[in-house]
């Protein structure tokens, strides 16, 4: 596990070479805010990277609800009875292993690893726009129904889950890419995905940190050039 800091951003980097999972630790006064839970092996380096920068976790922000990124979540609700987890109502169903469509989503099917065993339930439902510590909730369906992101409105540092990739080149999810293809084959609905990659864009990033890869400092130039790659490639 490789831990890289970025202003008040704590990536945490799992399995770098192979299939490699980002955890992000958002430092605020007093308290941490983990963004994505990982793999299922991952806790106890959560833990440990919280202990070392010496603040608690007292919120668990889940940007979607695949396999990839919740998969430390019972674990550490076990280490820590207290913290309070949070996910969008649609995503809920996925961490619950239900890949059901809702009736107003169409036909295509929900892609990617859905967990089967998290026992874990939200304590809250994320809603778009509301602020948890510095972050606001941003809703960027298209990788899943529900996925989220997060803005920090001190540094416009912006996690994006899986809307984004940066492993294999920088890509929009949904766009195929040779050396890192997973992203692309996990996402439900890449016009959806296009348009919250411009929403996010909108917001004017100063750090794009996703799910999978790198974080990108100064990242609007990339993300621009990728939606247009996106849009040629749909
Ligand atoms: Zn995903």
């Amino acid at each position: 596990m490789k831990v890289t800091k970025n202003g008040m951003v704590y990536q945490l980097a799992f399995l770098p070479r192979f299939f490699p999972v980002n955890c992000y630790l958002v430092e605020e006064e007093h308290t941490l805010t983990l963004v994505d839970a990982a793999l299922p092996y991952s806790s106890k380096a959560i833990l440990a990277t919280a202990a070392a920068i010496g603040k608690p976790i007292t919120e668990i922000l889940l940007t979607h609800g695949h396999q990839d990124h919740v998969g430390a979540l019972d674990e550490l609700k076990r280490s820590l009875p207290e913290v309070v987890v949070r996910i969008s109502a649609r995503d809920a169903r996925l961490l619950a292993g239900d890949r059901s469509l809702l009736p107003d989503e169409g036909e295509a099917p929900i892609r990617g690893g859905v967990p089967k065993r998290v026992q874990t339930r939200p304590d809250c439902l994320l809603q778009e726009g509301e602020g948890i510590g510095s972050l606001q909730v941003i809703a960027s369906p298209g990788h899943t129904p529900g996925s989220m992101a997060f803005l920090d409105l001190r540094s416009r540092a912006l996690l994006a889950g899986d809307a984004f990739q940066t492993r294999g080149g920088t890509a929009v999810s949904g766009t195929f890419k040779l050396w890192f293809p997973f992203p692309a084959m996990a996402t439900w609905d890449k016009e959806k995905a296009m348009e919250s990659a411009e929403k996010l864009l909108a917001l004017e990033p100063s750090l794009l940190a996703v799910g999978h890869g790198a974080m990108l400092n100064q990242p609007q130039s990339v993300m621009q050039h990728v939606i247009e790659e996106g849009r040629r490639g749909a």
